[in-house]
């Protein structure tokens, strides 16, 4: 039966999606706490196969699942990838929650995405805001299938008793971002960009939409270890939100962003771009009452990122040389 504090001490603990931005961060922080980590490459588990997915939690029976595994992009490739996004994320989500249950795992958290909100809820978003008014167009396909998690953990719980909750983190970045020019989000993107500005000495550099919309961004370090928090502590049916509780503005956020790499050009936007969804702060009042609240400022948030954004770029040239060498 669903209880809180969760022991996670000496449990076999399965992260999906541990080559992932978040699925990494995950395994950062369960490196400190006394679990027996599992984990599986894509060429051994293709997540979206319900056959494969059911004999693997067969054979290695977590106690402790953590779903980490989605197929997730930007605004743009959330609006061109429309069918991808939401057939491979209905199909993980439903292959592991399924797959713990009829396991018996004793826990399991399912994260979603801030996106999942009305495109205009009130703000900050609370998380009863959840299904009361349409959802932001450019990614609702992707909503859906993290609405269909969340309504598939809170139904297994109802039904079956088990303990599975579900988590919304705000807009994240870190290391292992995903920094393709169209495909990413807009830290990644405007990392890069301001980086290969800053080494061709470019004049201005172009940011997407207006600079208006609104945006709260956390570290996903920080997600983590808010994860591994309620893991232990929180055992609802509802989502919580997990957040920093603070946004600023795209343009604001561009300035930022200048500033970490040392770009001292012109920014211009690009209104021909869509803005999204034009605030979505959340209210962390619930997760801020249970005694979790972020760490990691934005600024040094930042440098962290584009310093993993640097030794990643080293590394790919470093390899890029070597095939040179060996080929
Ligand atoms: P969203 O929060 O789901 O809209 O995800 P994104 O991270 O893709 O976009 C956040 C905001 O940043 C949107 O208003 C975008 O229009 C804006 N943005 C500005 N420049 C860029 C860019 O180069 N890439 C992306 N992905 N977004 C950008």
């Amino acid at each position: 039966m669903p209880h809180t504090p969760f022991e996670l001490d000496g449990k076999t603990v399965f992260v999906a999606g541990h080559r992932g931005m978040v699925g990494s961060a995950l395994l950062r922080r369960l490196a400190q706490e006394g679990v027996k980590l599992l984990t599986a490459g894509r060429a051994e588990l293709d997540l979206r196969d319900q056959a494969a997915v059911r004999e693997w939690f067969a054979a290695n029976r977590p106690q402790v699942v953590f779903v980490a595994a989605a197929k997730v992009g930007g605004i743009a490739a959330n609006n061109a990838l429309r069918g991808q996004f939401i057939y491979e994320n209905l199909a993980i989500t439903t292959n592991i929650i399924h797959a713990a249950y009829a396991s018996r795992a004793e826990k399991l958290m399912f994260l979603g995405s801030s996106c999942i909100y009305p495109r205009l809820a009130a703000q900050p978003i609370s998380e009863d805001s959840l299904l009361t008014g349409p959802l932001e167009p450019t990614n609702e396909p992707y909503a859906i299938a993290k609405i269909a998690g969340i309504k598939m953990a809170e139904a297994y719980r109802s039904q079956y008793g088990v303990d599975f909750v579900s988590v919304m983190p705000t807009n994240l970045y870190g290391p292992g971002d995903n920094y393709h020019p169209e495909h990413s989000h807009v830290v990644a993107a405007l990392i890069r960009r301001f980086h290969e500005a800053k080494l061709s000495k470019a004049p201005s550099v172009v940011v997407w939409g207006t600079g208006a919309p609104r945006r709260e961004f956390l570290y996903v370090d920080d997600l983590a270890d808010a994860c591994v928090f309620l893991m232990k502590n929180y055992s609802d049916a509802g989502p919580i939100n997990i957040g920093t509780g603070e946004d600023i503005t795209i343009a604001e956020f561009a300035a930022e962003v200048a500033v970490t790499v040392g770009y001292t050009g012109e920014i211009e936007f690009d209104a021909s771009r869509p803005d999204g969804t034009p605030r979505k702060l959340l209210d962390v009042g619930r997760l801020s009452r249970l005694g979790w609240r972020a760490s990691t400022s934005l600024r040094d948030g930042l440098r962290l990122a584009y310093g993993a954004f640097l030794d990643n770029e080293a590394f790919d040239k470093k390899n890029a040389a070597a095939d040179l060498v060996t080929s």
